[in-house]
């Protein structure tokens, strides 16, 4: 991601009077000091480029722009400049103090309006001035996002709360095309390579058809080229013993992760629908760090299972009946588990231990990455089906292994937190 180049980032212009904390916004944003910050208006002379990659949103360019209402001969040249970055920008960060709404704000308003790019409107410095309620409604009246902050003083959690914040509002007003989406699985495989596909026939399938996640990935492999069989957990042993030479990549539904593992010759990768999914829907690495949260749970623990789409729910249903069970097996007692399907999903979720997403595969990569980051803002951890069951029926590393990145950090953590990898 490094090396993505600057014409395929998202472009955050960062706009404002002289001195409204804009270079102290980046460095709260970015968590690190990349911009010039000081008391003395104007201190920024000129649009200073950061590039960075803001999970979940993804390579992104930030565009620190002075003043531009600096009047100075000095600043003359610093306007046409900070202008010149108002045509690079996909999303515009208004910065504002409290109760100030001056032509300098609407003048800027007006061109992001006029030029239809979103715009985040953020109260800086509530520490010295805090925003009245009329003024925040007013606000809220002409832009869909207003944080309130106090970028130079925020620390620790207050700090990760803004920045969670920020991210969910760009998430939600960011071009879709703007968003990085990760591969399903060709780019696991080599050119020409093997894909084997288990999939259950079993009560939970649809009748006479395969479900979105199964097509998708079978459509993914077959766009990059590669060779595809399919067969059912019961006959996977006897597919493998036709081949000449092993598979490239197997891949599950997360019910039968045990018997793939089990019947999978050790040199050969092998992952799940679902786990392929948190990748390419979600975030891989943070639903795997989510699962740590598994060994917290104290008996009574509320729990929620989320699910993207709405089906009538069978006998042996996975996410309200298997995973509560093998979650119970697993911890040795009981956990309440509350179950939110389609497009419902709670606003409050600070009464959850930890949330256990599906796949998402009727969701947007975007829809998701807000998922995750109100769940973060909230400080509750989100894993998801495939990384979760994985994880309780002891096999998430070998589920892992197509993914070294996020294999390194699940063991590293494991080490750390004492999860049993
Ligand atoms: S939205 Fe979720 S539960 Fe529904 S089919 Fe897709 S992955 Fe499965």
């Amino acid at each position: 991601m490094k090396t993505t180049p600057k014409s395929l980032r998202l472009h955050i212009g960062l706009f404002g009077r002289t001195n409204v904390g804009k270079s102290s916004f980046l460095n709260m944003v970015a968590g690190q000091d990349v911009a010039l910050t000081s008391p003395i208006p104007g201190t920024t002379t000129d649009v200073v480029e950061k590039t960075m990659e803001l999970l979940p949103v993804g390579p992104v360019v930030f565009l620190d722009t002075g003043g531009v209402d600096d009047s100075s001969v000095l600043g003359k040249g610093r306007v046409s400049r900070t202008k010149r970055a108002v045509v690079r920008t996909d999303v515009a960060v208004l910065l504002l103090e409290a109760n100030q709404w001056t032509p300098y704000e609407e003048e800027i308003l007006s061109e992001f309006s006029a030029k239809k790019v979103p715009v985040i409107a953020v109260v800086n410095k509530a520490d010295v001035a805090a925003p009245s309620a009329d003024f925040l409604e007013m606000l809220r009246g002409r832009v869909r996002h207003v944080l309130t902050c106090s970028s130079a003083v925020f620390t620790g959690p207050e700090r990760d709360r803004t920045v969670h914040t920020f991210k969910q509002a760009l998430l939600d007003v960011c071009p879709d095309s703007l968003i990085a989406a990760p591969k399903l699985l060709g780019d696991l495989v080599p050119p020409g390579g093997m894909v084997v596909l288990i999939i259950p026939i079993d009560k939970e399938a649809p009748k006479g058809r395969l479900i979105l996640p199964e097509v998708q990935a079978l459509r993914d492999a077959l766009d990059h080229g590669h060779v595809v069989a399919v067969t059912r957990e019961t006959e996977y042993k006897a597919l493998l013993a036709r081949l000449n030479r092993p598979p490239d990549l197997v891949v599950c539904d997360s019910q039968v992760v045990d018997v793939m593992v089990a019947e999978t010759p050790r040199e050969v990768k092998c992952t799940t629908f679902s786990t392929l999914f948190a990748r390419f829907k979600g975030d891989l690495a943070r639903q795997v760090a989510g699962v740590a949260a598994v060994e917290n749970l104290r008996e009574g623990d509320k729990v929620l299972i989320a699910e993207a789409c709405t089906h009538h729910a069978v006998e042996d249903d996975i996410g309200r009946v298997k995973i509560p069970r093998w979650l119970k097996k697993h911890l040795g007692f009981d956990l309440q588990v509350d179950v939110c399907s389609g497009r419902d999903y709670p606003d409050n979720l600070k009464d959850y231990k930890l949330i256990i997403h599906c796949g998402a595969c009727m969701l947007t990569h975007r829809e998701v990455l807000a998922r995750i980051e109100k769940a973060a803002s909230e400080g509750v951890p989100i894993t998801n089906y495939g990384v979760c069951i994985s994880y309780l029926l002891g096999v998430l590393d070998r589920v892992l292994e197509p993914f070294p990145e996020v294999l390194a950090m699940f063991r590293k953590e494991s080490h750390d937190c004492a999860v049993k990898p």
